[in-house]
C-alpha cells in the first residue's frame, strides 16, 4: 500500500469478537417492547443444529470469543444444549438470555454439563401484576423460581429489567427484588425505541422528571449496597445530545446471525433499505465478516453525509445508529437525530417535548404487545 494512503476499513478491521446467535423469534413472552423486528414472524424458518454448529465453528476460526445465545427465547430449541456444548469445546464464553420460561432444573443442570458460563434473566418488573401485564404471561412466580434455579447452579446472577415510563417509577422495588434473589449483577436499560418498541414508543418514553429520579435513586442504592451488586443504569438515547457508538461501529465487533441465517452488524440492521446481507448458508462467516457489502456498508466514514462527514467527532460516535437515522430521518447516512446537529433532532425533540407533556393522551394509548399474528399484520403493511 501506498504510505500516503489512508487505510482502508478492511486492511484496519479487528475480527467478529461478539457473536449474537439468535436462535429462534418463537417466545412464549410478548412484550411491548421487544427489540426483535416488527416483522419477526413474516419467516419462521430456523437455522438447523448443523447448520448452528458450522457457524459457531466458523466464526470461532474468524476470531469471535464471545457466544451470546438470544432470541426470542432461546430455550425454545431442544438443541440448545448441543449448541452450547459445541460452543464450549471451540473455546467461546458463553451467555445465555433468557426470560426464563424454559429453565427447569433439569435443563439448567444439562447447560451447566455442557459448559454455558453466564445467564442473563430478565424480568419486567418487581410486582407480579406488572411484569405479567407487561409480558402478557403468568410469568413472575417462573422468573422467581428460575432465578433460584440460577444460583444452585453456580452461575452468577445477572438480572435485566427493561425499564420504561409504567415501571420507571419503581426503580427501588426493582433494585430491591434484584438484591433478594441474589443477583450480582442488575442491568436497568432504558428501552429504546426500534423494532417493536418504537410501535410503543409514546407509551414508553419516562418524562424527564421520571428519569431523573431514577437515576438519583439508583445512586443512592449504588452507594448504599457498594460491592454488594453492580448496577448499570443505562439511560434512553433520546434524552442525550450526542448518539451513542452504536454497537461500538458498524461491522466492527458484532456480528449476529439471525433464526433464518442472515447474518448482521447488529439485531435491527435488516430494515435497512437498499443492503443485501449475507446468509450463513450462502457464505462462510470469514467472507461475511470481510467481504460482503452488507457489512462493508457504513464501516470506516466514506458514506458519510454532512454535517458528520465535516465534524471533529466522527470517530467518537460513528454518526450514532444507521437504523435509528432510517427510521427517523428517512436516510440510513444521514446524522442519527439524537444529535443535536442533525437537521432532524426537532423529531427526537418532539417526541420527549410529548413525553413531559403532563396529561398527554398519547401515553395513555394501549400497548401493541408482541405477538405473531400481528407480526404478519404490520409486514403486510410494510413495517419492520
Ligand atoms: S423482549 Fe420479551 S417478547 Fe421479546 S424476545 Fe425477549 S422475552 Fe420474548
Ligand atoms: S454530527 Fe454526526 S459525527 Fe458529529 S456528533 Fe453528530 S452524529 Fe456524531
Amino acid at each position: 500500500m501506498n504510505a500516503a494512503q489512508p487505510p482502508s476499513p478492511a486492511s484496519t478491521l479487528g475480527p467478529p469478537l461478539w457473536l449474537l446467535a439468535e436462535v429462534t423469534y418463537r417466545c412464549p413472552l410478548h412484550c411491548a417492547f421487544c427489540y426483535n423486528p416488527v416483522d419477526f414472524a413474516r419467516d419462521d424458518t430456523e437455522l438447523s443444529t448443523e447448520d448452528w454448529l458450522r457457524v459457531l465453528r466458523e466464526a470461532r476460526a474468524a476470531g469471535s470469543v464471545q457466544c451470546g445465545f438470544s432470541g426470542g427465547e432461546p430455550l425454545m430449541r431442544d438443541d440448545l444444549e448441543v449448541l452450547v456444548a459445541e460452543a464450549h469445546r471451540l473455546g467461546y464464553y458463553t451467555n445465555l438470555l433468557t426470560s426464563g420460561v424454559g429453565l427447569t432444573a433439569e435443563r439448567a443442570q444439562a447447560l451447566k454439563a455442557a459448559g454455558l458460563d453466564h445467564i442473563q434473566l430478565s424480568f419486567q418488573d418487581s410486582t407480579r401484576e406488572l411484569n405479567d401485564f407487561l409480558s402478557h404471561t403468568r410469568t413472575f412466580d417462573l422468573k422467581q423460581r428460575v432465578a433460584g434455579i440460577i444460583k444452585d447452579n453456580g452461575w452468577p446472577m445477572v438480572m435485566n429489567c427493561v425499564i420504561h415510563r409504567l415501571n420507571i417509577d419503581y426503580i427501588d422495588r426493582i433494585i430491591e427484588m434484584a438484591v433478594e434473589l441474589g443477583a450480582e449483577y442488575l442491568e436497568l436499560a432504558n428501552s429504546q425505541y426500534y423494532s417493536w418498541a418504537l410501535l410503543n414508543r409514546d407509551q414508553l418514553m419516562p418524562s424527564r422528571e421520571q428519569l431523573e429520579r431514577a437515576e438519583r435513586i439508583t445512586n443512592e442504592y449504588r452507594q448504599r449496597l457498594g460491592d454488594r451488586i453492580r448496577i448499570f443504569f443505562v439511560v434512553p438515547d433520546y434524552y442525550e445530545k450526542r448518539p451513542k457508538k452504536c454497537m461500538n461501529g458498524w461491522g466492527n465487533v458484532f456480528l449476529t446471525v439471525t433464526p433464518d441465517g442472515t447474518a448482521l452488524p447488529c439485531h435491527t440492521a435488516r430494515m435497512l433499505p437498499g443492503l443485501e446481507f449475507p446468509n450463513v448458508r450462502d457464505m462462510d462467516v470469514k467472507s461475511i465478516w470481510y467481504d460482503s457489502e452488507g457489512f462493508n456498508r457504513y464501516r470506516g466514514d466514506s458514506w458519510m453525509k454532512d454535517p458528520c462527514r465535516t465534524c471533529p467527532d466522527k470517530e467518537k460516535d460513528h454518526g450514532g445508529c444507521r437504523c435509528q437515522a432510517y427510521m427517523l430521518a428517512g436516510d440510513p447516512a444521514a446524522a442519527d437525530p439524537v444529535c443535536d446537529k442533525s437537521p432532524d433532532h426537532h423529531k427526537v425533540v418532539e417526541a420527549v417535548e410529548r413525553a413531559n407533556t403532563p396529561g398527554w393522551k398519547g401515553a395513555e394509548q394501549p400497548l401493541i404487545f408482541r405477538d405473531p399474528a400481528r407480526s404478519r399484520e404490520l409486514a403486510a403493511c410494510g413495517k419492520r
